[in-house]
């Protein structure tokens, strides 16, 4: 019923209420009242219908509930807080120890956590859960996903030893597909229906939306795109194929390429520093610069009309630290380069192709989003 009245702008009336949900009037009114009373929802305007007496609309009560999102990322962990209707309250960001400990991590998150409650002035008992982004695709498989980022979490219930700490429900999920949720629910999909993510960062990967939630496969591992094609004259990868997405996209093979072809320096300096370079010599018309990001547009656009292709998306999201420091030099090509081979055939209008706007924050607020939203009886099978 609460999902009844999130999802419905403006809100529901009663009377709306039991002709959504399919339950009797009387139940309607016993569980309004219900939820009135645990300050979950409100009530909002009087709306006078054509026929009939006026109608009381409930609507979601922002400060209902909340949810803390966290997304321990392999440079930085950043941490959110989100009201009922899914709006940031607060949010910080600190520098990730990749040889951490167990203990260490709950530590720093549930000390984060509590701070930002405190300082939001939020009570502890309105907090339903933390919803927690790792890396990896759908579904967090640690032995496999996070170890590289994280070697002391490798094998660990890391979920159930976080929920002790907290003392709160904590549901775990990969970052690629928070990041696809955060971004439909609260970013540049906000608009789509069915979108498709576009993942383009340490990883590659792919989250698709079916139904409002992501498409997790059968093992909770769908949107793997590593060794998908999109270069048939690109880089060798690991595999023995050439023009692999892992071997063309992700910001290591970026920087890696535009170092051999002297277009940035060749050391030892962070990776971002050499998308940031080439960031710049694009902005400056170089020409090496200018096509070696058009390749990069080919190799994405390649990439995207597979992936909403398969999964009959209506738009495409991109995002992660190669799309935020190149994307807005090569929209207009990737553009370009989908219409007419993805979505609607016979349709003069482009295939819509959206930067992700929430930046570091989209995999936190798309992990606090699915938190927030958990039925409280599902979660006794999450960790
Ligand atoms: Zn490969």
């Amino acid at each position: 019923m609460l999902n009844a009245i999130r999802w419905a702008p403006g809100g529901l009336s009663r009377v709306e209420l039991a002709s959504a949900t399919g339950l009797a009037p009387q139940t309607v009114s016993n569980l309004s009242r219900r939820l009135l009373d645990l300050g979950l929802i409100e009530e909002g305007e009087r709306v006078t219908q054509a026929a009939g007496k006026p109608r009381t609309m409930l609507k979601i009560r922002a400060e209902g509930r909340y949810a803390f999102g966290v997304h321990l990322d392999a440079d930085r962990l950043v941490f959110v807080l989100i009201d009922f209707l899914g709006r940031l309250v607060a949010s910080r960001t600190i520098i990730a120890d990749p040889d951490a400990g167990p203990s260490e991590f709950c530590g720093v998150i549930s000390s984060t956590l509590m701070d930002l409650r405190r300082n939001a002035d939020v009570p502890r008992g309105r907090i339903g859960g933390a919803g927690v982004a790792l890396p990896g695709l759908v579904v967090v498989d640690l032995e496999s996903s996070g170890s590289d980022a994280f070697p002391r979490l490798q094998g660990l219930d890391f979920g159930s030893l976080l929920q002790e700490s907290l003392e709160l429900p904590v549901s775990l999920s990969g970052d690629i597909a928070a990041n696809a949720l955060g971004e439909y629910r609260v970013g540049a999909g906000a608009a789509c229906e069915a979108p498709a993510y576009l993942h383009l960062s340490t990883r590659i990967g792919a989250a698709a939306i079916f139904s409002g939630e992501v498409f997790a496969g059968q093992n909770g591992r769908a949107g793997d795109l590593a060794h998908l094609v999109v270069d048939p004259d690109g880089p060798v990868c690991d595999c023995g194929q050439r023009g692999c997405a892992v071997a063309c996209l992700t910001r290591e093979a970026v920087v890696r390429q535009a170092a051999q072809r002297g277009l940035t320096a060749d050391g030892p300096s962070p990776v971002g520093d050499g998308l940031q370079e080439l960031h710049e010599l694009v902005d400056n018309g170089t020409p090496e610069a200018t096509d070696f990001v058009a390749a990069i547009a080919r190799q994405v656009s390649n990439a995207l009309v597979a992936v909403a292709g398969l999964m009959g998306s209506d738009a495409a999201i991109v995002g992660g630290a190669v799309w935020e420091a190149l994307g807005e030099s090569v929209l207009p090509q990737v553009v370009a380069s989908v219409r007419g081979r993805v979505g609607s055939r016979g349709d003069d209008a482009p295939f819509p192709v959206l930067s992700g706007v929430l930046g570091q924050n989209a995999a936190a607020l798309g992990a606090a989003y699915r938190e927030l939203l958990a039925p409280r009886e599902a979660r006794s099978g999450n960790p």
